[in-house]
C-alpha cells in the first residue's frame, strides 16, 4: 500500500511545485512579519531534521560576527539569528525572516574571520532582498500520511510524518534553497558591501568559496555529498564579479572579534569533522548511539538515516519503515503505551487489533498493533515501548504482512551498549597544532597523529602541501578521539 500511495504523493508534489513557481508575486507581497512567522516554522524543522551543534563557544563567536553584519545591514524588519547546523558538508543557508545557518563542515575550513563574515553576509543579503528560494523538497511520505481516510496518516499524525520524511529531505538537500543566478549575483554584491561596512575584507568571499570548491572536489565520490556550492554554484564569471566588486570597495579596518589566527582557531578547536559520533554511528546495518547508550541492528538492504530524534530505516521501495526514538521519560513501557492507545481512541477513534504487555528479550515492553485495510495491501502498524537501562524507547514499524518478521527481528536486536562498545565509537575532531621551523605538513601530521592526509591538511589550511612551515605557525589537523563522557 505504501507503494500504491507513492503515485498520489507524486501528484501532490507536482501540484505544489506549480504553486510554488506561480506564487512569486503573492509571496513577495507578504509582510516581513509573515516571513518571520513562516521562518519560525522552518527553524523548528531544521532543528528536528538536521539538528544544531552544541558548541557554546563557537556559537557565541558566530553570533558575534553575525551581530556586526546585522548592525551594518540596519534593516529592523528582520529577526536575525545565527546558528550552527550539525552537517558535515560545508554549507550555509538562510530561511525566511532572518534565520541564518552555517554548518560545522564549513567552519572547519575557515582560515580568517573575514571568510566567515562574507559567507554570513551573503546569506543575510538573501534575507534582506527577500529572495524567494525554490525549495526542492522531495515530499514523499507526509503527503502519503495526509491522504484523507488513511489510517496510517491518522495514527502516525503530521508530526511524525514530517520526521519520516526527514531522511528524504536531508538526503535531497532540501535546505539548499535554489536561487536564480540574478539573485546570487545580487546576494554576492550586497553581501560583500555589507561585510565591508562591518569592517571585513570583501575579497575573503572569493577565498572561502574557492577553498570550499576544492574541498567538495576532493571529497567527491562520497555518497550524498552536497554543499553550499549546489545552491550557490561557483563559476568563473561569479568569481570575477566578486573580485571586481570587492576591489571597488574600501574596507574600513576594524579589529575582528577573534583578534588573531590563534583566537579564531581556539573557537574552532574540538569541532567534529565528518561523522559526528555523538549523534550515533552506523557500522553497516548496526546503529550505535554512545551518548544514549544503545545498539540496534536495522533491516539489511533497507536505507538507514539518523535524525536528531529518530533513527530511521526505510525499505528501498518504501514498503516499510522502522523508527526508533526515545519515549517521554517513563518508569515502565506500559504507561506511555496505554496513553498512546487512549489518544488514538479519543482523537482518531481508532482501536488497535491488539495492545498488550510483552517482553523484548529480557526487557519489559508494551506492544500496540493497528491494521490499515484501506489500501490494496493491508498494512500493520506496530508501536512498541521498551524500558532498558532506565530509558524507555519507542519503536515504530509500518509494513505489510510480508515484512512483519523483518521488523520483529530488527526490534529484537535493540539492547544497551557495553562499555567497551561505547569506548570504541570514535570520530575525528579538529585540533590545532603549532609547527616547528622548517617542518612540512607530512612531518607535522606524523608527530601530531593527524587523521587527515598531508594533501587534505594543505587544502583545509589554505597551504601548499610542500610548504615549509614557520616556528609556531598554527595548523588545523584532526585526531581520532572517543566520545567524551
Ligand atoms: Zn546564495
Amino acid at each position: 500500500m505504501l507503494k500504491q500511495l507513492n503515485s498520489l504523493i507524486i501528484q501532490a508534489a507536482l501540484a505544489s511545485w506549480t504553486l510554488a513557481t506561480c506564487a512569486h508575486a503573492q509571496l513577495l507581497s507578504h509582510s516581513p512579519q509573515r516571513d518571520i512567522e513562516q521562518g519560525a516554522e522552518v527553524a523548528k524543522l531544521v532543528e528536528r531534521q538536521i539538528g544544531l551543534c552544541s558548541l557554546p563557544a563557537t556559537e557565541a563567536y558566530v553570533r558575534e560576527v553575525g551581530k556586526r553584519l546585522v548592525a551594518a545591514a540596519n534593516d529592523p524588519r528582520w529577526k536575525f539569528s545565527f546558528q550552527i547546523v550539525d552537517q558535515e558538508e560545508p554549507n550555509s543557508f538562510a530561511i525566511a525572516g532572518g534565520g541564518i545557518y552555517v554548518s560545522r563542515g564549513l567552519l572547519v575550513l575557515l582560515e580568517r574571520e573575514d571568510e566567515l563574515a562574507c559567507v554570513l553576509a551573503h546569506e543575510t543579503a538573501h534575507v534582506t532582498q527577500r529572495h524567494l528560494a525554490r525549495e526542492q523538497r522531495e515530499s514523499l511520505l507526509p503527503r502519503l500520511l495526509s491522504v484523507p481516510g488513511n489510517l496510517v496518516g491518522r495514527v502516525v499524525g503530521e508530526n511524525l510524518g514530517a520526521l519520516i520524511n526527514a531522511p528524504v529531505d536531508v538526503a535531497g538537500g532540501a535546505w539548499l534553497s535554489h536561487y536564480s543566478r540574478k539573485q546570487e549575483t545580487e546576494a554576492d554584491r550586497i553581501g560583500i558591501r555589507l561585510a565591508t561596512q562591518a569592517g571585513y575584507q570583501p575579497t575573503a568571499l572569493a577565498d572561502i568559496l574557492q577553498r570550499l570548491e576544492r574541498d567538495v572536489r576532493s571529497q567527491s565520490g562520497k555518497e550524498q555529498r552536497f554543499s553550499i556550492l549546489d545552491s550557490h554554484p561557483m563559476t568563473a564569471t561569479r568569481l570575477k564579479d566578486i573580485q571586481r566588486h570587492a576591489t571597488s570597495l574600501t574596507a574600513v579596518a576594524k579589529a575582528p572579534v577573534a583578534a588573531d589566527t590563534a583566537a579564531l582557531f581556539s573557537k574552532l578547536d574540538g569541532i567534529w569533522w565528518g561523522e559526528n559520533p555523538e549523534a550515533g554511528v552506523f557500522h553497516k546495518d548496526q546503529f550505535l548511539q554512545p551518548v544514549i547508550g544503545f545498539a540496534l541492528t536495522l533491516p539489511s538492504g533497507w536505507k538507514h538515516r539518523n535524525t536528531p530524534e529518530y533513527v530511521i530505516s526505510i525499505h528501498t521501495n518504501h514498503e516499510g519503515i522502522l523508527m526508533l526514538g526515545l519515549a517521554e521519560p517513563a518508569a515502565d513501557p506500559e504507561t506511555p503505551g496505554q496513553q498512546f492507545v487512549q489518544q488514538m481512541r479519543a482523537r482518531a477513534k481508532i482501536e488497535p487489533i491488539s495492545a498488550r504487555k510483552t517482553t523484548l528479550g529480557s526487557f519489559p515492553a508494551f506492544l500496540a498493533t493497528y491494521l490499515d485495510r484501506s489500501g490494496r495491501t493491508s498494512v500493520y502498524l506496530h508501536f512498541l515501548w521498551v524500558t532498558m537501562a532506565e530509558r524507555t524507547y519507542q519503536l515504530i514499524g509500518l509494513a505489510p504482512e510480508q515484512h512483519r518478521e523483518t521488523l520483529k527481528d530488527a526490534a529484537l536486536t535493540l539492547r544497551p551498549m557495553t562499555e567497551a562498545e561505547r569506548a570504541a565509537v570514535t570520530g575525528k575532531r579538529l585540533r590545532i597544532v603549532a609547527a616547528h621551523r622548517g617542518e612540512r605538513l607530512e612531518d607535522l601530521g606524523a608527530r601530531s597523529r593527524n587523521a587527515w592526509s598531508p594533501a587534505y591538511t594543505a587544502l583545509a589550511n589554505g597551504l601548499d602541501v610542500e610548504a615549509m612551515l614557520s616556528e609556531g605557525q598554527l595548523v588545523k589537523i584532526t585526531r581520532v578521539e572517543p566520545v567524551p563522557r
